[in-house]
């Protein structure tokens, strides 16, 4: 069996780990640039753009409290004499224990042992595989019918991205999600909605599976013909195990291991080429079948892809999530403001006809109305020309913009649109203390200008993809911080009962 030598890794673009037979202690490092061409730094934008694994996670609800017990208790039935552990010495129940795992005794020692994982993060595509394991298991799964997707996650195979096709894929997925949104706001059942989402939107499991399930389950999916995602699902329940009894984690690996030639699952798929095939059959299924692990990424391609994407936010926020949590802010804490442009919100969304092309026009058309007066204000630094002009005229516009922004593109998260806005005022409100009204908005307005800018290049050229979602996003997020900041100034001087 292999020796672990350097730290314990897992490969998230094609799940090879550090315990396989065939890493020969490399690190991580020397793993992605052989078998990927990538190096570390590239690798970490990838996972941060959501590659492969790197969304999956597993964890051991529960595991036997001792594997000696239920072991010599069920070898020692089969052997003759009836159980008692007190009757062995330390080294012949080892030895005992050492011969089952070597798979020398009857196989079904395993079915003693129980444990309970909880996996998070799984596409639906590979849970369909892993409910198949229908003996010696029990699964319980996020249902469909009962809970809203519309901002559910999904995952990338990083073939995808490897192919130039990140953006086709993502853009994909998000018509989706918007057909599913629609469709649950005109009245359809999650269980009907749910019909429109692909296989690569994630889901929860939980599996309860005896020992001797689990090791056939991975002696199969750790093949390296098989799915990437089972693989990695594979080596993340073999870190688990692996901390409490690290024997069994030993014996879970791909079948090939033991028996070093390639079976390749019955010659269904095509080898890996880790070993000589057993037996050559003229009936692969899937000749031309992609093996994760072989993998290699056009250095340019992701770069650029890196580079013009560092503005997109994740899915779910996560960071600004987090930060809200650490900082313990309550929903109290964002303010009359917020939640004022939040009632405002809701009534402009009865409004919603609109198309994104109408929609962006009109952004840009009212931000560079906006910004031609704010250029008067700056050389003339009259602020009052300028918060009057907004006051009396372009309050009116900026509800447009959030609505038309909101509705079209966003809508599906109106509420974390609103919170981070909100999370946004408070950091520039700490940052420039009692003056970031004027600093804060005008720095808002020059950045705003900018995407406006870059918006409204794509828009000519008619490209819409999501760098430009990206700019849209901030774009609304700005706006919002603007609304915010314009009220509070109106209100600090003295303007009771401003309308917007
Ligand atoms: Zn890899």
């Amino acid at each position: 069996m292999t020796k672990i030598t350097k730290a314990e890794w897992m490969c998230m673009i094609c799940a090879s780990a550090s315990h396989d037979s065939d890493e020969f202690g490399r690190t991580l490092e020397e793993h992605i640039k052989v078998q990927h061409g990538i190096d570390k730094k590239m690798y970490d934008n990838l996972l941060k753009e959501g590659i492969g694994a790197s969304k999956l996670k597993v964890k051991m609800l529960n595991y036997p409290n001792d594997i000696k017990l239920p072991m010599i208790s069920f070898l020692s039935q089969t052997w003759g004499p009836t159980f008692d552990l007190e009757k062995y010495t330390d080294e012949e129940v080892n030895n005992m224990i050492k011969i089952a795992l070597n798979g020398k005794t009857l196989s079904t020692v395993f079915e003693s042992l129980n444990f309970t994982f909880q996996i998070d993060g799984l596409s639906r595509a590979s849970s369909h595989q892993l409910v198949r394991v229908r003996i010696g298991s029990g699964f319980s799964q996020k249902g469909m019918s009962d809970t809203y997707y519309g901002d559910t996650d999904y995952i990338i195979p990083a073939s995808v991205i490897a192919a130039g096709k990140l953006e086709k894929y993502k853009k994909s997925m998000e018509v989706s999600r918007k057909v599913y949104i629609d469709l649950f706001k005109s009245g359809v059942a999650y269980q009907d909605a749910r019909f429109i989402l692909p296989h690569c939107v994630t889901t929860s499991v939980v599996w309860t599976v005896n020992f001797l399930a689990l090791k056939n389950f991975c002696n199969k999916r750790m093949m390296r013909n098989q799915s990437w995602e089972m693989n990695a699902l594979c080596q993340l329940i073999k870190f688990e195990i692996k901390k409490v009894y690290p024997e069994l984690a030993e014996i879970l690996v791909p079948v090939c291991d033991y028996s070093k030639k390639c079976n390749s699952f019955g010659n269904l798929f095509e080898g890996c080429g880790k070993y000589p095939l057993e037996k050559q059959h003229n009936r692969y299924v899937f000749e031309s079948a992609q093996i994760a692990r072989n993998i290699k990424f056009n250095k340019e391609y992701v770069e650029k892809t890196i580079f013009h994407n560092k503005s997109v936010k994740p899915v779910n926020n996560h960071f600004l999530l987090l930060a809200r949590e650490k900082e313990n802010i309550t929903k109290e804490f964002y303010g009359k403001y917020a939640h004022d442009i939040y009632v405002e919100l809701k009534n402009c969304y009865k409004l919603g006809d609109l198309t994104v092309a109408t929609g962006l026009k009109k952004i840009i058309n009212t931000f560079d109305e906006l910004y031609s007066h704010f250029e008067q204000y700056e050389t003339t630094n009259n602020s009052v020309v300028f918060y009057e002009y907004v006051k009396l005229n372009n309050l009116e516009y900026f509800k447009n913009i959030i609505m038309t922004v909101t509705l079209l593109i966003f809508n599906k998260k109106i509420d974390d649109v609103i919170s981070e806005s909100w999370y946004l005022h408070q950091i520039k409100n700490k940052k420039y203390n009692d003056g970031w009204y004027y600093d804060g908005i005008r720095g808002v307005l020059k950045d705003l200008h900018r995407k406006v800018q870059r918006l409204k290049t794509g828009f000519a050229n008619n490209q819409f993809n999501y760098f430009q979602e990206s700019d849209l996003y901030d774009t609304l997020l700005y706006t919002i911080f603007l609304i915010v900041g314009l009220k509070s100034k109106l209100q600090l001087r003295g303007e009771k009962n401003v309308e917007c």
